[in-house]
């Protein structure tokens, strides 16, 4: 409790001295609280629980049905996801026709027996992975109600992110494991079937007892409220922790203002911790072999230092734990922590951490909707990767976001992409989903900071910290935020980037001598407008900028730090595909005109935009 006031109180300081004539935005959202009771049988992986969850309605609509996500549902043969995964024209190598050849004890499922609210018997039905209810009676608009639930339910063999016994032998990857309320906000219910994507839910709080074989070491969302009797390194120094009476421990977790749960469970774990000052405890829990030993050790600096690096640009980590646990099939995020696979080489390993925790900032407390904007929160997340590590592990003496760029490009030109709006759920391919989603998603980051400059878009990033944690902003929020900071209108922006497939290819037509002056002809050649930073160099070797803003831009970025100095600002109305510029000097002074050599302009064509005059100058 007191940590969140500190939080508030740290957040209204920082908005008054930002902007003290603007209140911070708000947006009525669903508010859930979990109280869960489970027991794991570590010999059958089944387990079955009770969970009570007070609901309040913040919305302004009254509500006559409600749907809980059972995601284990979805690892049995001929689900939805099974069907899908055998059947999208590029499959998922880690998924393939695996769900569909699970034997009785393999599958997963997740069965509720009994559902009240405030008392009263519901009426549900198993529709796969949703359970659709009706409620005894309507809820209304700012009410609170209780729904009481007994359910039963077993681990998959690990297929896909959650399960037992993952390639690494890691026991339980317990992700996707509880009944959980489908999220409601500005868009209506979210009950969207599991297929394969990601996640979205209300924030809330986590009360979870999860009573377990007393050799199983645990980790994961939230903090351990009964550390000195449990032990297995969560103890506080010096503290002798008690025999356990019996074969089980009971482990008692809380975790406020998250929107999932996810906890993991091995025999063999390590345990290691890290006490950041002024930051988390952070946890490291892996088997320790020769394929982790040395690796693991290395990771818990890089994660530091990357959990200071993010606090200290994008936003104060705002819990007081993270856990980095071994396990799941590749790196997934959850609210305070991530299961990643272990058996990396060092780049790999703190590559896969750092992204994972950077998702703490966009999936974790901003609260992006994964599935119906996965470009949000996977576009955030792969743009801070490059900007992290190269601040903690390796400095890259090229452009940072070289790679994405060059995956989008490639995505352009295969005919397969897809506009950013789409489901994540319903892309036709992996391929354009993955490109897409972070590839894509990335660039449109990276291109902000050309359109608004680097200084107005570091600011806007804390300011969309600021306003928008724990409030699930969607893509026009965020957009609005860099339109406020810059003073910019960039709704045209989104709406081809984000919701359209069109593509950017400007290019120098020519450059010739006018008297004693030249004239530069630029020419768009793509669908897309955007604003051009045209650099001149001189043949003495000094350069300087032409910038040509959008009409609709309705203003211009200002001079940015480290580039060449603006010359001169001309208009560029869209409806215009060329340009004509004239520059007082004459042309025997230029050595060549080009189109951002910083190459943060996402030109799918670079070969039309640099124009060397000596060639085009004729022969003496
Ligand atoms: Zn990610």
């Amino acid at each position: 409790m007191l940590k969140r006031l500190n939080l508030t109180a740290g957040i209204f300081l920082l908005v008054l001295v930002w902007h003290t004539t603007e209140a911070q935005v708000e947006r009525w959202q669903q508010k859930v609280k979990y109280e869960m009771d489970v027991t794991m049988d570590v010999e059958t992986n089944q387990y079955r629980g009770t969970q009570k969850l007070a609901y309040t309605n913040n919305s302004p609509d009254t509500l006559t049905r409600a749907f809980y996500h059972l995601y284990y549902n979805a690892f049995q043969p001929n689900s939805m996801m099974d069907v899908r995964s055998r059947t999208i024209a590029d499959p998922d190598r880690r998924v393939g026709n695996r769900i569909f050849n699970l034997g009785p004890d393999e599958i997963g499922y997740v069965k509720v027996n009994v559902l009240t609210m405030d008392g009263q018997p519901t009426s549900f039905v198993h529709e796969e992975t949703i359970l659709e209810v009706d409620l005894p009676k309507p809820i209304l608009p700012g009410q609170t109600v209780t729904f009481d639930m007994e359910f039963e339910a077993q681990v998959p063999l690990q297929i896909r992110r959650a399960g037992r016994d993952n390639a690494e032998g890691i026991r339980y990857s317990m992700a996707q494991w509880y009944p959980k309320m489908a999220a409601y906000d500005i868009r209506g219910w979210h009950a969207n079937p599991y297929i394969g994507r990601e996640f979205y839910g209300n924030f809330g709080d986590f009360d979870v007892k999860i009573t377990i074989d007393k050799t199983y070491t645990l980790g994961g969302t939230g903090y351990l409220q009964n550390a000195n009797e449990i032990g297995h390194g969560y103890e506080d120094a010096g503290v002798t922790v008690p025999a356990p009476q019996g074969s089980t421990l009971t482990w008692h977790f809380f975790a406020p203002d998250v929107h999932d749960f996810m906890w993991a469970a091995d025999p063999n774990y390590t345990h290691e911790k890290v006490q950041m000052e002024d930051g988390p405890m952070v946890h490291f829990l892996y088997v320790k072999n020769d394929k982790t030993a040395e690796n693991w050790s290395r990771l818990k600096g890089y994660t530091v230092d990357a959990i200071k690096f993010m606090s200290d640009n994008f936003g104060k980590y705002p819990y007081d734990q993270f856990s980095v646990v071994q396990g799941g099939d590749g790196g997934m995020e959850y609210p305070m922590s991530t299961l990643i696979t272990g058996h990396r080489n060092m780049r790999s390993l703190a590559g896969v951490t750092i992204h994972e925790l950077i998702h703490m900032w966009y999936y974790g407390v901003l609260g992006f909707n994964e599935s119906s904007e996965p470009w949000l929160d996977e576009g955030f997340t792969t743009w801070g990767t490059n900007v992290v590590m190269d601040a903690v592990f390796e400095k890259d003496p090229n452009f940072i976001q070289d790679g994405n760029y060059r995956s989008y490009f490639r995505l352009a030109e295969s005919g397969f992409e897809e506009p950013l709006t789409t489901h994540a759920d319903h892309y036709d391919r992996n391929f354009a989903y993955g490109a897409g989603t972070y590839s894509k998603g990335a660039v449109f980051v990276e291109q902000l900071a050309y359109i608004m400059g680097k200084e107005n878009f570091d600011k806007a990033m804390l300011r969309l910290w600021n306003d928008w944690q724990f409030k699930h902003p969607n893509g026009n929020d965020v957009i609005r935020i860099m339109e406020k900071v810059s003073d910019l209108e960039l709704d045209w922006y989104l709406d081809y980037f984000v919701a359209s497939t069109k593509t950017i290819d400007y290019g120098v037509k020519n450059v010739e001598a006018a008297g004693d002056n030249t004239k530069i002809t630029l020419e768009r050649v793509g669908q897309m407008p955007m604003p051009i930073d045209l650099v001149v160099t001189y043949q003495d070797g000094s350069q300087e900028t032409i910038y040509l803003p959008l009409v609709i831009m309705r203003g211009s970025k200002p001079e940015e730090e480290g580039k060449p100095a603006r010359l001169m600002t001309e208009k560029w109305p869209w409806t215009n595909y060329t340009k004509e510029v004239t520059l007082a000097r004459p042309i025997s002074d230029i050595q060549s005109v080009e189109i951002d050599p910083s190459l943060r302009l996402a030109d799918i064509n670079r070969a039309n935009n640099k124009f060397e005059v000596s060639v085009a100058l004729p022969q003496k």
